[in-house]
């Protein structure tokens, strides 16, 4: 079954019915997680989906709000007895610091743990993450704060849904998105390393997306405003995330 769910859609502080944005990808045998910034165990069971037969993990940055609860999120799959490798993608910068704050819980001396396989992303040009059976995932450094990568889904049926992660209009960002069915757009706000509402209606009309989902927004802001922000230059459907929302 192909699926893309928004796990959470909120920006770096979470609210009540809104957590840190995270994402699942699925695709015949492989079932992808996006960041974990919140408790993805919950999340993920929320939308009825198991923890333990998530195959990769994908760590768009070392932000709290994208990777905070790893450790939780491996410790809890280890107590639930997972036997499934687990394959996390990161850059090296992202990689280095997840393998130091789980070194920090001692996870070494976890009896019994699943084996966990890291795959470092290239820091130029587009890393090829999974190639399965028609479906592929590509990542792109964006231009954030800290080293991060955008991803680009594909499906076997010709979908596409690109994901910008955290990031300013970029051209690197253009690239990975040209011609996405659908742009799942970060719109923490103007200012450096993240998008306003306008901006990621720019973007969206700059690659031809169909469709432009706004993510990591404030709700605080105005939902409404934010699509009336990013209509200015999108003709195209524009929705704003929430929690659950499946959009695949
Ligand atoms: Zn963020
Ligand atoms: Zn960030």
């Amino acid at each position: 079954m192909d699926r893309f769910i928004v796990l959470g859609s909120a920006n770096a502080i979470p609210k009540l019915d809104q957590e840190n944005t995270h994402l699942y990808a699925e695709s015949g045998e492989i079932r992808i997680l996006v960041d974990c910034g919140d408790n993805a165990l919950v999340s993920l069971q929320k939308n009825r989906l198991d923890p333990n037969l998530i195959t990769d993990l994908v760590i768009t940055h070392f932000h709290p709000d994208h990777a905070g609860s790893l450790p939780n999120l491996l410790m809890g799959m280890w107590l639930e007895k997972r036997k499934l490798k687990l394959t996390i993608h990161g850059l090296e910068f992202t990689i280095d610091r997840a393998k130091a704050l789980l070194g920090l819980f001692g996870w070494n001396n976890w009896q019994n743990m699943y084996p966990v396989e890291f795959n470092i992303l290239p820091e130029t040009g587009e890393g090829l993450i999974i190639k399965d059976k028609g479906f592929y995932v590509e990542s792109r450094m964006v231009k954030h704060l800290i080293p991060t990568v955008g991803l680009r889904f594909s499906f076997p049926d010709g979908k596409t849904v690109t994901y910008s992660c955290d990031t300013e209009p970029c051209d690197s960002l253009m690239e990975l998105a040209i011609g996405t069915q659908i742009l799942v757009q970060e719109t923490a706000g103007p200012g450096k390393g993240h998008t306003s509402a306008e901006e990621a209606g720019k973007i969206a009309a700059a690659v031809n997306a169909q469709q432009l989902v706004l993510i990591h927004y404030d709700q605080r802001a105005g939902v409404s405003n934010l699509l009336g922000q990013a209509a200015g230059s999108f003709k195209g459907e524009i929705i704003a995330a929430s929690d659950g929302m499946m959009l695949i």
